[in-house]
């Protein structure tokens, strides 16, 4: 592999991934026992789902959630026997496959329920809708499902493991919707209760909630964007010590002198103020950078930040270097942990207008991912 996109990499630090479930493992487990899911769906928010998964589970997590049951069998093709929880399954969906291999499945609806208990054997949680509108039984819809759940379990054709629910704007702690969730969450489990229902695990929180609300721990918390080690809500992850795992990095082309007034890039979207010198990135969107980082991202060569000139192309990008000429070859970071000065994937999201979570999970193409 010698071509230029072979050149450029997604370097996965899986220690900061091990770092930082131990970070989460302490923090909620402060007040008592609380148990850690760690979300790898999306290829493990774009980080190698099988190697975050095993890293996650040396360091103590108790559980993995995926959204597809694809995910949850490759999982388990991978050599993970531990819980694990998939939430996005569909009627079609080999639910017999997710029982063999010991997956705990969700339902949403009584029309689901009986069709995962027609597999017998599984073990199901139970999701609710406090405020969403997504997935999840909807409010009017609880005392319904909850009745027939109790009535398949004591009839022996499914077990309840979970109840559970999923915030609106965690990342927004003075968010009304917050307090509403979490009071709804509250009757869901008494009425689920009065159904008869004993649920081993009840979980509503995700990374911005486990860091911000202590209240909606209950018995486990799953955590995706906070185990990458990127903020679940602005600043609040190296506050507890949380480090980014994901670095990519590719090295320069070239690099040339541009006079003042020449254009760049495909419709010439940026010109040339003075005499300057740019450089030729071997990244484009068919790796995932966002097309938006024209004239709004920057990068990291040499020890400075380089702002994208024009537009981000399929497989190239076009940085100005301010009058220097790096050899072709030099190292150039698109984002990393930040330690070295280096933009971040928050400091990408921001450019362009989007979520971290978007910019880790897309990054790939052709780029060849490491896990170090
Ligand atoms: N729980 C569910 C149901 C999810 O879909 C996700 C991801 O979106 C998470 C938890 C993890 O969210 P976060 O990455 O914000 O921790």
């Amino acid at each position: 592999m010698t071509g230029p996109a072979h050149r450029a990499e997604i370097v996965v630090d899986l220690a900061a991934v091990r770092h930082n479930v131990r970070i989460l493992k302490d923090l909620v487990s402060v007040d008592g026992p609380v148990q850690l899911m760690v979300v790898v769906k999306a290829d493990g928010y774009g980080h190698g789902m099988v190697e975050v998964a095993a890293a996650a589970r040396d360091a103590g997590a108790d559980w993995l959630g995926v959204a597809t049951l694809d995910e949850a069998l490759a999982l388990r093709a991978a050599g993970d026997h531990g819980p694990l929880l998939c939430w996005l399954t569909a009627t079609g969906d080999d639910y017999a496959a997710g029982v063999a291999a010991g997956v705990e499945l969700t339902a949403y609806s009584v029309a689901e329920l009986e069709e995962i208990a027609a597999v017998g054997g599984a073990r199901v949680q139970l999701k609710v809708d406090t405020g969403l509108s997504r997935g999840g039984a909807a409010r009017d819809d609880w005392p319904a499902f909850f009745a027939a759940a109790a009535a398949l379990e004591d009839a022996g054709r499914i077990t309840v493991t979970g109840l559970w629910s999923h915030f609106v704007a965690s990342d927004e702690p003075a968010h009304p919707a917050n307090d509403a969730q979490e009071a709804a969450f509250r009757e869901a489990l008494a009425l689920a209760e009065e159904a008869g229902l004993e649920p081993e695990v009840t979980h509503l929180a995700n990374s911005a909630a486990t860091l911000l609300r202590p209240s909606s721990h209950f018995d486990l918390v799953r955590c995706g964007i906070a185990t990458y080690g990127l903020d679940p809500a602005p600043g609040t992850s190296p506050r507890i010590g949380l480090r980014p795992a994901m670095t990519v990095r590719a090295r320069l082309v070239m690099s040339k002198a541009i006079a003042a007034g020449e254009g760049v890039s495909y419709g010439h979207t940026w010109y040339a103020g003075e005499d300057t010198t740019v450089g030729l990135v071997p990244v484009g969107y068919g790796e995932g950078v966002p097309r938006a980082a024209g004239n709004t991202a920057s990068v990291w060569v040499e020890d400075s930040l380089r702002p994208i000139r024009g537009r981000v192309c399929m497989d190239q990008l076009v940085v100005d270097l301010h009058g220097e000429l790096p050899r072709p070859g030099t190292e150039v970071v698109l984002f990393g942990p930040g330690d070295l000065g280096e933009p971040t994937a928050q400091d990408w999201a921001e450019a362009v207008d989007t979520i971290s979570y978007e910019i880790v999970t897309r990054i790939g193409g052709r780029l060849v991912r490491r896990h170090v």
